[in-house]
């Protein structure tokens, strides 16, 4: 966890943490490949026991990263879903904002990714391949336009579902 200097008093950041202790990403599980290995998708390479974006190339075998996985099998992690009578004049700079905070998670951890930006009756949903972007998300949405933020999680299950409105 490097969240420690961006905290800003979310009441859910307690709750992330036990998440994150408790819940494995059971791609995460089925994906330990030797070591180095690259994604043939996205180019993540698989060093020290973990996903970087990059590391030794030489002699690499190739490995699907477990967010190319999900998102070859279209199973989110993560749900963000956006609504109420605020959001049609501010959905562009709302996903402007979405935008650069997923930029920013991904470049430190790269198996949190948007995987799809969808629109339906109003509400749009965000899917994620992690359940930490997902929590990201909503959190630098709620600190930039307040509204009301919620977030909901299967104890069992590496899924996390955050609605947010306004
Ligand atoms: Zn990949």
């Amino acid at each position: 966890m490097k969240d420690s200097g961006e905290n800003h008093g979310h009441p859910y950041r307690r709750l992330d943490r036990r998440i994150e202790e408790v819940v494995h990403d059971p791609y995460a599980e089925r994906s330990k490949p030797r070591e180095p290995a690259a994604c043939p998708d996205c180019g993540a390479v698989f060093t020290h026991g973990r996903w970087a974006w990059s590391g030794p190339a030489d002699g690499a075998g190739e490995h699907l990263c477990p967010a190319c996985h999900r998102i070859r099998d279209r199973m989110p992690a993560g749900w963000v879903t956006l609504a109420g009578s605020f959001l049609p004049a501010h959905r562009e700079e709302i996903l402007h904002l979405v935008h650069n905070e997923a930029d920013r998670v991904r470049a430190e951890h790269p198996l949190e990714r948007i995987m799809d930006v969808a629109d339906s009756d109003g509400t749009t949903t965000i899917t994620t391949t992690g359940i930490h972007l997902a929590r990201r998300l909503g959190d630098a949405i709620h600190h930039a336009y307040q509204g009301a933020l919620d977030t909901q999680y299967a104890p069992d299950e590496y899924r996390i579902r955050v609605h947010w409105s306004r």
